[in-house]
């Protein structure tokens, strides 16, 4: 029997499995992930700004395919992938032999070398990061009724991609809670969102991008735009000879895939391999690259699509259909992406969106924020269960 392999259990790799098992296809299944549960990363910024927690965003992987004879869940982490030997290097278990390899290995903070900005940024890229961007922020807001320091009342949150925008939101709905909590005063907090870009939102058009950072600047919130880092220290961020002070410095300045993919050996630009029309390794027929690892060139403008779960999950269902074809000796298809269009949460009773469904809408306020809940619990119904779904509020 054939053994493929699927490394990560994020929105590609769980969803791989679940689309192979459900094909029927003979062949063992086996799934590798470091951590015993999948965590939605769309919903990270929540866990870090403490509006939810992580039980609320994830979910048991080994259970999920519990009664699932030929899938086979191992907890380990992936040190190296032998492309010629076809074979995983795993840091607990014995080297893993594949005949059909999918690495969905995901991704992982980028600093760009800014010097200090590993050691002193608190980036959100998984629940312990995010729960550790929690308890700093927490800590050094409490602190400030016994220390008066004005930077306790201080944060910073480096770059204004989805992520960085997404916490603000979050952050500034929890504000007055936690200056009720902490005894301080929330007049005196201080939020301040520095980019390099000469634009905030620009993935939105003009109407909802501005929408969204009013949104947030009557909230609090300072845009710093044309500004690029160039050092994070202990209490502050330097752009050349400007100083930013802060004690939270949160890092969400953007994301690269994992490190194992330049440690072994692909031909790759920030740890993402450009995949061949049909998902594959040039080079190598019997492995797939999706999800942030990844890079699809978009046919309309010859750039990379963003890396995104929903390209993630749509690269997912084309690799199962072809792995499918290729165990019956039949030609692979060519991965086509059509997106959905974008939805960025500002806390959870608001949001912009721009969807292409059923035409295109564009949609400002709550109403937005109930389409990002919908396309959140539509990813937990088909990564899981329905029960897991019902079981998520
Ligand atoms: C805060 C935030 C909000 C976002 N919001 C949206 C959104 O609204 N819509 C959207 O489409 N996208 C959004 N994204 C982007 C989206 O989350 C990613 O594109 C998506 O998670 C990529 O999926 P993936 O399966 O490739 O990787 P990941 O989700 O990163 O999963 C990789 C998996 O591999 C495991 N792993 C990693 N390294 C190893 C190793 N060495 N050994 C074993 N296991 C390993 C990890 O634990 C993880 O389970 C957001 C991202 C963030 C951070």
């Amino acid at each position: 029997m054939k053994r493929i392999v699927v490394l990560g259990a994020g929105y590609a790799g769980i969803r791989t499995v679940k689309k192979l098992y459900g094909s029927g296809i003979d062949a063992q299944i086996v799934l590798v992930n470091k951590n015993p549960y999948h965590y939605m990363t769309t919903q990270l910024h929540e866990v870090a700004a403490g509006t939810k927690e992580p039980a609320d965003i994830t979910f048991d992987v080994a259970q999920t395919f519990a009664d699932k004879k030929n899938v086979q869940v191992i907890l380990d982490e992936v040190i190296r992938i032998d492309q010629d030997a076809k074979s995983v290097e795993l840091k607990n278990n014995a080297p893993l032999q594949y005949d059909y390899l999918v690495n969905a290995l995901g991704f992982e903070s980028e600093t760009f070398g800014i010097q200090g900005a590993e050691e002193n940024g608190w980036p959100i890229i998984d629940i312990n990061t995010a729960l550790a961007a929690r308890k700093h922020l927490e800590d050094t807001l409490k602190r400030y009724k016994t220390s008066h320091d004005p930077n306790d009342l201080r944060i910073i949150v480096c770059g204004a991609g989805f992520t960085s925008i997404e916490y603000l939101g979050e952050i500034v709905h929890r504000m007055p809670k936690l200056a009720k909590e902490y005894g301080f005063p929330r007049n005196k907090v201080k939020i301040d969102c520095i980019e390099a870009g000469p634009k905030i939102l620009g993935m939105f058009n003009q109407d909802l991008a501005q929408w969204g950072v009013k949104y947030l600047e009557k909230k609090g919130v300072t845009f710093h735009v044309s500004t690029p880092i160039t050092e994070v220290k202990t209490n502050a961020v330097m752009s050349n000879d400007k100083e930013f002070p802060a004690n939270t410095i949160i890092w969400t300045t953007g994301v690269h895939g994992s490190h194992v993919i330049a440690d072994s050996g692909y031909d790759q630009k920030r740890n993402r391999v450009v995949v061949e029309d049909d998902l594959r390794v040039n080079g190598h027929p019997d492995q797939f690259l999706i999800g942030d690892v990844s890079g699809v060139p978009n046919p309309d403008n010859g750039r990379l699509f963003p890396t995104t779960a929903q390209i993630s999950i749509a690269q997912a269902d084309c690799v199962a259909e072809n792995l499918v074809a290729l165990m019956n000796g039949q030609p692979t298809k060519k991965f086509v992406f059509k997106a959905l269009g974008t939805v960025c949460s500002l806390g959870p009773t608001s949001g912009i969106a721009s969807i292409d469904m059923f035409g295109h809408w564009n949609l400002k306020g709550w109403i937005a924020s109930i389409a990002k809940k919908l396309i959140a619990d539509r990813a937990v119904l088909e990564l899981a269960n329905i029960r897991t779904m019902l079981e998520s509020d």
